[in-house]
């Protein structure tokens, strides 16, 4: 966020909340960025080539727009969840626990 925005903000707008599925909201600055979420291991990693390897372990989407990402509560009950988040608004629509579909949390009421 730019420092002009930034100021533009109240101090309560300019507190990003982040939810987490046992904990409920928190401040930001509770929580610790995993990266990108859904990063599944190759099963057998000894057919990979260098390349290969090199793309499981360093290439990460970058998109702009909607994003899965992994997220620590840090501060908090040190679980690891993902969340889905626009990387232009910083919006967050979903919060999801490992193992659950982000699709299918979204019908049960897994916005925040
Ligand atoms: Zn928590």
């Amino acid at each position: 966020m730019n420092t002009a925005r930034l100021a533009s903000l109240t101090k309560s707008q300019a507190m990003l909340q982040i939810t987490c599925p046992w904990c409920g909201p928190r401040a930001e600055s509770e929580f610790s960025c995993g990266g990108e979420a859904h990063i599944a291991r190759p099963l057998d990693t000894d057919a990979l080539s260098d390349a290969q390897w090199g793309d499981y372990l360093f290439m990460r989407k970058n998109p702009k727009g909607l994003h899965r990402e992994q997220w620590l509560h840090a501060q908090g009950c040190r679980r690891w969840f993902n969340a889905e988040r626009d990387t232009v608004s910083y919006v967050f629509s979903k919060f999801y626990k490992p193992g659950e579909n982000p699709d299918a949390a979204a019908k049960n009421g897994g916005v925040a």
